[in-house]
This record gives C-alpha cells, sequence and structure tokens, in this order.
C-alpha cells in the first residue's frame, strides 16, 4: 500500500490537474466525449484537506464524468461530496473510520453499529469498499454486512479474492456484488465467475493490462462482449495523489471503449453503473420507508419516474434506465399511499401510444417483490414516439396512474 502521505512530484502533478480543471473545465468541450460514470472513487480523511470538496468534485466533472460511485475512511469523506452534488454522487458506505482498517475490520464488532446507524439515516447504494479473503468472508461481522445488504437490497462492493466471493454468496445468493478490480484475477477466472453468480458485477479499477493504445486484449474483449452487463469502469482512489488519475483513467476508458460495439460502450461506460445506482437507490428508499413506518420516500429519487394518483404514489425504476424502441425491458416498481404508508394492494402495468390508439405488441408479466414492490418485465416500445406507462393499483386504495414517455 502506499504512502497517504505526498511526496512532491505527486503534488506538482495534481497542482497541474486542478490548474487544469480550472482553466479549461468547458462544459461545451465535455459535452463531446463519452459519459462516464466511475465507479471507485474514495474521499479518505488524508485528502480532504489537500483537495477541498468543492474541488474534489471539480476533478471529477472535468473528468467528463456523469456519476461516480464514493466509498470513504471515514464516511465523512463521502459525505462532504454527497452533500454538494446528491444528483452526482452515489454514497456508499466504508466500513471503515480510518485508513489501516481494512484488514482488521472484520474482526471489529464496532463496525456493525456504525453501519447500522448511518444506514438507517441517510442513502446508499451499497456497503464497500472492504477487503476480504477466503475464509474470512464467513466472520461473524462480515455475516452482518451480508444480512444488512440484502436487508436494504444495496449491494456489496467487495475487494475479494473468487474463495470469498463464494463464501458471501453461500450466504445470500440474492445478494448483489461488485467485484472490486474484477478480483485482480484473469479472464478466464472471471468468466467462470460471472458464469455461475448472475448477480455478480466487476469493476475495472486499477486494471490498465487488458487494453493498449485504445485495442483490447481478444480474451478480455470476448469478456465485454459474452457479458456486457457485468462490467463498470473505475478509477479507485486510494491515495490522495491517486486523484490525478481520475482523468487519465476516463481518457483511458473512452479509448478502449471504442474498441467494442456502441450499445456495449454504453453499458459498460455508463448504463450498467447508472442501473446499479438506481435500483439500489430505490431499495434502500423502500426499505428505510418500511423499517421507519412512517413515511414512503421512494418518490425522492431524483432519477426515478414518479406517478401521481388520487390516492397513491408510484415510482417506477426502468431497467436498462435508457429504454431503446425495440428492445425488451423491464421495471422495478414502489407504491405508496398518498398519506406515506406502503400500498397494500396488486398493481397491473401496460404502455400504450395515445397518439395511435395501440398498445405494445409483448405482454407484460407482473410480479410482486415485497411489500408494495413490484417487479414488470417484457416491456416494449415497438415504434419511437410517445408512450403512456398506465398502471392500475386495486385492492383498499384503487387508483389509476399515468406517465408519459417519449422515446426516439
Ligand atoms: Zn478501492
Amino acid at each position: 500500500m502506499a504512502s497517504p502521505r505526498l511526496d512532491r512530484s505527486s503534488m506538482i502533478r495534481l497542482a497541474a490537474v486542478l490548474f487544469a480543471v480550472t482553466t479549461v473545465s468547458c462544459p461545451a468541450a465535455l459535452a463531446q466525449e463519452r459519459a462516464l460514470i466511475d465507479t471507485h472513487i474514495h474521499y479518505s480523511h488524508d485528502a480532504w484537506e489537500m483537495l477541498p470538496p468543492a474541488q474534489a468534485l471539480e476533478v471529477l466533472r472535468a473528468a467528463g464524468l456523469s456519476r461516480a460511485f464514493v466509498s470513504s475512511s471515514s464516511d465523512e469523506g463521502t459525505q462532504k461530496l454527497y452533500a454538494l452534488a446528491p444528483d452526482f454522487i452515489v454514497p456508499v458506505l466504508r466500513p471503515y473510520r480510518r485508513r489501516g482498517e481494512l484488514s482488521t475490520w472484520m474482526h471489529d464488532e464496532t463496525v456493525i453499529d456504525m453501519l447500522e446507524s448511518r444506514l438507517a439515516a441517510s442513502p446508499y447504494a451499497g456497503i464497500g469498499e472492504f477487503h476480504v479473503f477466503g475464509a474470512d468472508a464467513d466472520l461473524p461481522v462480515v455475516r452482518r454486512v451480508v444480512e444488512l445488504a440484502g436487508q436494504y437490497g444495496i449491494f456489496l462492493h467487495a475487494h475479494a479474492d473468487a474463495e470469498a466471493v463464494e463464501r458471501l454468496f453461500a450466504q445470500d445468493p440474492d445478494i448483489r456484488i461488485l467485484w472490486a478490480h474484477s478480483g485482480f484475477t484473469g479472464p478466464n477466472r472471471i468468466r467462470q465467475m460471472l458464469a455461475v453468480h448472475d448477480n455478480l458485477q466487476a469493476d475495472l479499477a486499477f486494471r490498465g493490462e487488458f487494453a493498449q493504445g485504445g485495442k483490447l486484449n481478444p480474451s478480455w474483449r470476448q469478456l465485454f462482449l459474452d457479458f456486457p452487463e457485468r462490467f463498470m469502469t473505475g478509477t479507485d482512489t486510494y491515495t490522495p495523489e491517486r486523484w490525478y488519475a481520475v482523468a487519465d483513467t476516463a481518457t483511458f476508458s473512452r479509448g478502449w471503449l471504442a474498441d467494442l460495439p456502441e450499445k456495449v460502450a454504453t453499458l459498460i461506460g455508463h448504463d450498467n453503473g447508472s442501473a446499479l445506482a438506481d435500483r439500489a437507490l430505490a431499495n434502500w428508499s423502500a426499505a428505510q420507508a418500511s423499517q421507519s413506518g412512517t413515511s414512503c420516500v421512494a418518490d425522492a429519487q431524483q432519477r426515478a419516474i414518479r406517478l401521481q394518483g388520487a390516492d397513491n404514489i408510484a415510482v417506477i425504476i426502468l431497467d436498462p434506465s435508457a429504454v431503446a424502441v425495440g428492445e425488451v425491458f423491464g421495471a422495478d416498481i414502489v407504491a405508496c399511499r398518498a398519506d406515506g404508508s406502503t400500498f397494500e394492494g396488486d398493481l397491473l402495468l401496460d404502455a400504450t401510444m395515445p397518439a395511435h390508439g395501440h398498445g405494445m405488441n409483448n405482454a407484460v408479466a407482473v410480479s410482486r417483490t415485497g411489500s408494495g414492490r413490484f417487479r414488470a418485465d417484457g416491456l416494449m416500445f415497438h415504434m419511437p414516439g410517445v408512450w403512456r406507462i398506465h398502471i392500475e393499483l386495486s385492492g383498499s386504495s384503487p387508483d389509476e396512474l399515468n406517465a408519459d414517455l417519449t422515446v426516439r
């Protein structure tokens, strides 16, 4: 592990990056670049002074990112950034309060109190990044972390070997794991793991070996083509000086993403991260609402589509979040009564084109996934234009809710 203190050359380099950020940050120029989500950023205590929150945010934005997953030692660092840009920062809760806890946290039960109280108080998309290897994944503290992720429907960002990943899934096969650095293992092993675990996704932080000069190594390229929905880009700012690598990583990623079909590049560079964050944050909202019993806060998600009826509110998270003509998609729905309690009845979902007087060619299957929570699969908009999603709620508070979406 590199020293947390900055050496002189790093300071100079970081100063240069900051200078560039403040002088060349031009939205028009950035708009020409592929929007990326960086899923592996830390803003830990030793970075705060050197790179104050507003400047840290500038570094992320100047790299042309549209969002960043941030976890920090301590979590205060994440909260500093989240307070400035809640729509940009995806908060992930790290079990470390300071540097140096990465090999001891799994033996420290006080970590659990910290995680529980923070999860109850503010939104998180995941727990991590934490380090765990081999049989340590079955220690009681780690087991409790897996339970918490299940309870809130949020992901685990695990810096782990394949054995630990297996042990985490054995505890709860429904858990979603973002495998940090793709486990620092080779494409064949990653392929085996992805094939076995549908809920396993992997970040590519600190992995430069799979591409050179914008050309992907053939075995990695095939891996990305075979599992386009499983990979995400990231930097890993594990020491303060790594912040200068954020822009370099984005440039490197844009280079090799261009070696993939556009649809795959968009998934890996952006949409996979976006879908993971949106779904997890919606799950957190629903879990928090049902636990507090006081308010249904599902509508707090800015990226969700909010439908208002006479007596109920429904929030739809599309999956994937960008709907394309002719492509099947799904939706997660959270339904709440207008008074803030959870909707307990049944839900039907359909879509039509009001201007054309027709519906979809596909049959939609809706299933209940929890209290007031539903999943719709098999949606497909077969032509461009305005589509109306129609939801019928039945039970003690029947309602009809509509949302219009323009699909190009
Ligand atoms: Zn990391």
